[in-house]
């Protein structure tokens, strides 16, 4: 499955011909299988990447290579001076006017998009280069908005060997002029998550979501290819499941850019009654099961591992809330969430959100051990009696992010203040 939805649709970008193409593809495969996925389509802002060049004009002319950040925005091509920024911080920039120009940026900013962006716009910078935190030519494609809005001016990742050889110039004083054309733009666009629903005997729900879009440089076999084939495979093992509880499988949409599938699902749940939602992004074969900060989970995961015997998760349970894929949107909305610990080979990790991240960085024995511990899991929740459907107070939900010192981050993102304030 994973391998025609790899090979025959490609890079599945939001909304993208790939991306509905990938859809159709799964819910074929889905019902081959003799199951009835349903199609939950929302609109969001999406993005459209074109032919967009920055060419080095001087000291020598060549292309660059480079690719722009979700909601750039087309513009006039224009020529203009390079100035290096280091690390995007107001301080780091001269004194005198960069208006128009183009700027060099760290791969090792610890400033994100949303922040050099702004102090960007306000010096009425011309575009900005960001250095990839990955050598070998890779790119790393990623969104420059978490909200959906429009970059006030292009952000083009640059891969690392070009962007050292530009800042090696900039440091011996040659003059660096470039010339930048941006075509991408932003576009509304409407697209779909796919939900499966194997109904138990109790309406009590669990949920597990994996992310189906990808960027579009690569494949996406990994990010999160990887999520998709653990989700259908779960769909094949649950088919001839007796369920204590109701299991929802669901295969997101938009998450690269921002979320969107999962918050469009989270605000549909209104008091259903959920135990818990997995979430499977990039989940390789789990050293550890993680309760995301939630207390009320640890008890279970505890004695769940401890009855796996000889297969107990060697690192245990970890409760560390981190920020940022399609568990946060079920978090703020009160449900209990779980990932796992699982982390992928260096060898095939590395290329992720870039070109090479392809069907054949993916050994298919990853997913087969990975799927069997999910599966465990899964079939632990519908059927123990002493987790019940739960939606954690609204001020507890805060302290879920508050503890871990992560609100500050969805504050310049746009996800903070919480939504009850
Ligand atoms: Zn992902």
């Amino acid at each position: 499955m994973l391998t025609r939805l790899c090979d025959d649709a490609g890079g599945r970008l939001t909304g993208s011909p790939a991306d509905r193409r990938a859809i159709e593809l799964l819910m074929a495969e889905l019902r081959a299988l003799g199951l009835e996925p349903e199609r939950e389509p929302f609109r969001m802002p999406g993005w459209e990447r074109r032919d967009d060049r920055v060419d080095l004009l001087s000291p020598l002319g060549r292309r660059l290579r480079v690719a722009a950040l979700g909601y750039s925005q087309p513009h006039a091509a224009f020529e203009a001076e390079l100035v290096d920024l280091r690390d995007g911080r107001a301080a780091e920039y001269p004194t005198d006017d960069v208006a128009g120009k183009v700027g060099l940026i760290n791969s090792g900013t610890p400033l994100q998009t949303a922040e050099f962006v702004r102090i960007a716009a306000q010096r009425r910078l011309g575009a900005i280069l960001f250095i990839n935190r990955e050598g070998g030519g890779q790119l790393l494609a990623r969104t420059g908005s978490f909200v959906g809005a429009p970059l006030p001016l292009p952000v083009y990742s640059i891969t690392q060997e070009e962007g050292n050889w530009l800042r090696r110039l900039r440091e011996r004083g040659v003059p660096v002029r470039l010339r930048v054309e941006t075509r991408s733009r932003c576009v509304e666009v409407e697209t779909a998550n796919v939900v499966l629903r194997f109904p138990g005997r109790s309406p009590e729900r669990i949920v597990v979501g994996a992310h189906v879009d990808s960027w579009d440089l690569g494949q996406g076999a990994l990010d999160n290819g990887l999520g998709v084939s653990q989700l259908f495979a779960l769909a094949d093992f649950l088919r001839v499941r007796e369920l204590g509880r109701t299991v929802e499988l669901v295969w997101f949409n938009g998450e690269e850019q921002g979320l969107w599938g999962s918050r469009h699902q989270a605000a549909r749940l209104g008091d259903d009654p959920i135990v818990a939602m997995i979430n499977l992004d990039m989940v390789g074969v789990p050293i550890a099961v993680n309760a995301l900060g939630d207390d009320t989970l640890v008890p279970f995961l505890e004695r769940w591992n401890d009855l796996r015997g000889a297969k107990r998760l060697p690192t245990g349970v970890q409760n560390i809330n981190w920020f940022g894929s399609d568990h946060t949107p079920y978090q703020l909305a009160g449900v209990r969430a779980i990932t796992f610990n699982a982390p992928i080979p260096r060898e095939s990790v590395r290329y992720y959100h870039d070109v090479a991240d392809t069907i054949d960085k993916l050994p298919e024995q990853i997913v087969v051990d990975s799927t069997s511990v999910i599966a465990d899991l899964l079939l632990a929740l519908a059927a123990d009696t002493s987790l019940t459907a739960w939606r954690r107070p609204v001020q507890e939900t805060e302290m879920l992010f508050t503890r871990f010192g992560i609100e500050r981050r969805m504050q310049v993102i746009g996800y903070w203040p919480f939504p009850s304030r």
